[in-house]
Parts: C-alpha cells; structure tokens; sequence
C-alpha cells in the first residue's frame, strides 16, 4: 500500500474497521495485508456479477477507448440501448439515468409532484412507510421512516404522509385529494429484509387506480436480478407507474435509473437533469450488465442458489437461535433471537467474511448474483463459527 494511503483526511461518516482492501475477483475481496475475504456484502449489492467481472472491465474499457462523456446536453448511444433493454424489460415507456439510488428517487418525487400539479389538481402528498430507506438526500430522508433520522437535519421536507406496513386501511385512510403517489420498496432492505406481502402489494395497485393516483417502486435494492426476477414487481404480478432501479444495474458503477409510464413522463427542458446523467461510460456499462443479468438462464440460476442459501440458513434454525429466515433470491436474512448482529459481523470479518447488520438483530446477505453453491457453503460455515462464540 502507497505510504499516502492514511485515513486522516478521509470525512467521518461511518464506522469503518481498520483495513484496506485492494483488490477483488468474484465473490472474494482483498485486503492490503494479501488476506482473502469472502464477501456476501458485494459493495452493498452493486457487484452483481462480483468483483471486477469480465463483463464490467470489458465494457469499460471498450467504452473509454470510444467516447467517455458528450455532457447531458446530447444522445449517446450506450444511453440510448440501455434505455430501450430497461423499458422493454419493464414494461415502463421511458428512462432518465442517474448517478445514484436517493438521486433516481428524487426524480421519482418530483416526477409524481409534477404529474400531480397538472393532472390532479396540484396534489403533492406522497404517502410512504414506517421503516422505509429511500435514500440520503433531504427529500429522500424525509421520505425514509429510519428511527435514528427522525430529528436529524430539521426541518424535514414536508408532504410525505407515513403509514404503517402491510397496513391497507391506513393506506386508503392516508390518500386524499393532495395525494400524488404511493411509494414503497417491495421488499424493505435496509429496515432489515422485510418483504411486503403479496396481496398487500396487490391491494396498493388496485387502491392506486381507484383513487387515480401513482404507484411508485424503489426497486434500488431489488430490480435487477437480485430476487431471481429481473424486476421484483414481477413476483406479485403487478406493475408500478413510475419505478427506481440502482445499485446492481451498474455491476459496481454508480449508474441508476428513474422509470415512468409515457403518461407520467411530465419533464420539461430544465426540470430535471445532470453533468454526469446518462453518460456513456456508465450506461455502456449497465447495458453489459442488464445484457447478462437478463437472461432467463442468469435468472433461474439466481433463484436456485438463492433457494438454495435459504435451505441452508433455515438448517441453522435450530442451533443459533434464529428466530426467522426471510427474503428472495440473493436478498436473504436471518433474524437473531438476540441483538448480536454487529458482533457476529465483526467476528466473520476475523474469520475472512464480510456481512452486514442492518438491524441489531439482522444479518442480511447480498452476494454476487453469479455466487456459487461452493462459495455459499463456505460462508455458512464460517458464519456459523462466527456466531458460535457469541450465541451458544
Ligand atoms: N433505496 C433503497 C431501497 C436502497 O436500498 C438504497 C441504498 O441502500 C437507496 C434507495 C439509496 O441509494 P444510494 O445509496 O445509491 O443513494
């Protein structure tokens, strides 16, 4: 490691264990001490092909030889491609990229406020859930339902109205003439892998159109492959109007992307844009990307392992107190009868894994997509000698 290599100057925003990873090759992570981590955290499940795959480094470095940035003013051809795969994939008509995930849902809002000023008599409400996680902008934490932001950086953007989860009365109760939009992650990641049902989900659709207002998905977390379907709507057979996808589109670049209906695609020259949007590096990217994770065969294979990491954490129930196994595809978490998440993850992190504690009580995993049955074992078992100190 380069001897300017010091964390001194780096922003305190996080806590950060004390090591440097260099290098990354599939489902295995690097430290600058030439130790091997296997991980099932994967950049915060933007690796979907793992690390640094043939796929990501091909497109960009084919791309970098071409044309890096035209600037937002003009068409590219990589944003153009990828546009068109995203809106045939979705179902949706159009696409605005971003550079990350609150980014795409801060189009979303204003996309759903501008629709409702012309086409609802000016409604701006947008009703969102208890435990919700949309972002770090200062819409996107208004909109988001974490405890810890209730009184963080006031005064809040107003007009979000929460309700609880799988709570459809509440729903219907909370829309009213000013509201223009229901938003929702069809499976709450960060609150700790909470999937919401799907007669819930159903039951939004069906409220949505009876009260003539917007259906709105954070697919940041779930679009993409991660839970075995390209898009995650696609398992409650139902469809959004407007639809945010981020974090593996972009196979570990920051690419994400705002996706409407024609109808709500309401923005005039100027209402919405960006230096880095759409540019081409980053969609040629995506466009690889969207080109693999696409295919039905990726697909059902991300749906077998996933069956098949699930089977393997549910054999664990018994042992380590886990009191729930939960989620789909490669979104999988346990719960723990104890709140003993973030010292399991420090413990695997010595043993040569990295997992994440998004609750004090949750383990969430988020491998590559293309992660093998070999590699899941693998972690089982040193998740197992992790939580074998702590809990028995
Ligand atoms: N929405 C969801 C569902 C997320 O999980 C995240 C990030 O974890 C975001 C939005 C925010 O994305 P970003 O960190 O790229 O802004």
């Amino acid at each position: 490691m380069n001897t300017y290599a010091s964390s001194d100057s780096v922003m305190f925003t996080s806590h950060r264990p004390a090591k440097t990873f260099v290098r990354g090759e599939g489902s295995w992570l690097y430290g600058s001490d030439g130790r091997g981590y296997l991980d099932f955290v994967q950049g915060w499940a933007v690796n979907s092909l793992g690390h640094s795959s043939t796929v990501v480094r091909d497109a960009l470095q084919a791309q970098a030889g071409r044309v890096i940035n035209v600037g937002p003013g003009y068409y590219n051809e990589p944003m153009m491609t990828l546009a068109k795969s995203l809106a045939c994939l979705s179902g949706l008509d159009r696409v605005f990229f971003a550079n990350s995930g609150a980014e795409a849902n801060e189009g979303a809002i204003k996309l759903a406020r501008k629709w409702g000023s012309s086409r609802r008599d000016g409604a701006y409400e947008v009703v969102v859930f208890e435990d919700a996680f949309h972002g770090r902008t200062l819409a996107m934490m208004s909109a988001s339902g974490k405890p810890q932001w209730r009184k963080l950086y006031e005064p809040k953007v107003t007009r979000f109205v929460r309700v609880p989860r799988e709570d459809l009365a509440a729903v219907r109760r909370a829309i009213g003439p000013n509201t223009a939009a229901v938003m929702l992650e069809p499976i709450q990641g960060e609150a700790g892998v909470i999937p919401f049902s799907t007669s819930f989900l159903r039951g939004v659709r069906e409220l949505a159109d009876e009260h003539g207002v917007l259906l709105i998905f954070d697919e940041i977390q779930t679009g993409v492959g991660r839970t075995g379907r390209m898009f995650c709507f696609e398992h409650a057979g139902i469809r959004p109007d407007v639809m945010t996808i981020g974090k593996g589109v972009g196979g570990g670049v920051p690419l994400t992307a705002l996706l409407a209906r024609e109808e709500v695609c309401l923005f005039e020259a100027g209402d919405q844009g960006g230096t880095f949007n759409g540019n081409p590096l980053m969609t040629a990217v995506g466009d690889a990307v969207v080109r693999e994770v696409s295919r039905p065969e990726f697909l059902a294979q991300v749906e077998s392992s996933g069956t098949y990491f699930a089977a393997q954490l549910a054999a664990l129930s018994g042992e380590f107190g886990i009191v729930d196994v939960r989620g789909k595809g490669l979104l999988l978490a346990i719960e723990l009868n104890q709140p003993v998440a973030s010292s399991i993850v420090d413990a695997a992190l010595e043993l040569g894994l990295l997992i994440n504690a998004p609750r004090p009580a949750v383990l969430r995993f988020m491998p590559a997509l293309n992660v093998t049955c070999g590699e899941i074992d693998r972690m089982v078992e040193i998740l197992k000698q992790s939580m074998q100190s702590l809990l028995l």
